[in-house]
């Protein structure tokens, strides 16, 4: 006689709103191509209901959570050990729960280096990046940045303290400063452009700074979408040699997830194929 069939493996993506994540069709697909047997669900958790939903999760078997807008910071504070990938970004995308703890890991920042590096085959050495935005998202991508050995970052945010502190924080291991959007028509361009604002999310067009932007100018947006966003649309109008948005970053970050739970790394190349023309 045939026992139970062992249960399926829990895991999901929780933030705040989320209905419009892509990670539960990203998972199924590297589930389907590894023969892994999972199930991984959307689930909407106000900020002051995340440290409950956790544990519930957790209690009802989960082994494993995304985490994003607008938790990612919040959630550091929740868990019992912090990657030095997690812990340099003071943001967590990922948490892996074990027996007895639970570790919060980021690979957002080794996520964008994949694609900008495997994918797109750059070459950042030497090079002028403009990261526009001072969020979560770009706390976890300075340091892999760095990585590459720029010759500067800067970076430009609305609300200039919170760039000001993200450049005391990380020139202390690289060139890294910080300006106000409109400081940037001063400025010469630069040879990177990354939006890591979550403006067009908003429907929101910021003050984008025409000057950082010549014809050899590579764009990339963290944020992507069904058609153009609005970053990537005015990249492209300004003349910029390429703009590309951030499918590809999307996908590494959900296949190094995949592998911190799983042990597996799933073909990107197949997937990301596979989300941009369904997309
Ligand atoms: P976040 O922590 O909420 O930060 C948002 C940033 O956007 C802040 O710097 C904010 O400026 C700026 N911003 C928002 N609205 C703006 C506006 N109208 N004008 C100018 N600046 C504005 O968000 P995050 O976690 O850093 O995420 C940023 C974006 O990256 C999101 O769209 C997210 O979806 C995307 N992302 C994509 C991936 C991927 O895998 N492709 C991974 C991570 C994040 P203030 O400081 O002035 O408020």
């Amino acid at each position: 006689m045939e026992g139970k069939p062992p249960p399926v493996d829990r895991y999901g993506v929780m933030g705040y709103p989320v209905s419009h994540s892509r990670s539960p069709a990203i998972h199924r697909l590297f589930a389907l191509q590894t023969k892994q047997n999972l199930e991984y669900d959307l689930l909407e958790v106000a900020p002051s209901k995340l440290e409950s939903a956790i544990k519930r999760f957790r209690r009802k078997g989960g082994k494993g959570l995304n985490i994003t807008v607008p938790h990612k910071a919040e959630v550091t504070r929740l868990v019992d050990h912090l990657s030095t990938r997690a812990s340099s970004a003071g943001a967590v995308n990922t948490l892996v729960f074990r027996d007895d703890d639970i570790v919060g890991d980021n690979t957002d920042g080794i996520g964008l280096m994949r694609d900008l590096l495997v994918n797109l085959k750059l070459d950042l050495t030497g090079s002028n990046i403009l990261i526009l935005g001072a969020g979560g998202a770009t706390r976890g991508i300075i340091t892999p940045l760095l990585d590459a050995e720029p010759e500067s970052i800067t970076i430009a945010n609305r609300t200039l303290p919170k760039a000001r502190i993200l450049a005391e924080i990380f020139s202390a291991t690289g060139p890294v400063s910080a300006l106000r959007f409109e400081d940037l028509q001063h400025m010469s361009s630069y040879d990177f452009v990354i939006n890591a604002t979550s403006a067009g999310v908003k429907g929101e067009v910021p003050p984008y700074p025409e000057s950082a932007i010549n014809d050899k100018t590579f764009c990339y947006d963290l944020s992507y979408g069904l058609q153009s966003t609005p970053f990537s649309s005015w990249a492209a109008e300004q003349g910029a040699a390429n703009s590309v948005m951030g499918w590809g970053m999307l996908v590494e970050q959900a296949a190094e997830s995949f592998l911190l739970w799983r042990g597996v790394r799933p073909d990107t190349e197949k997937v990301l194929k596979q989300m941009t023309i369904t997309a």
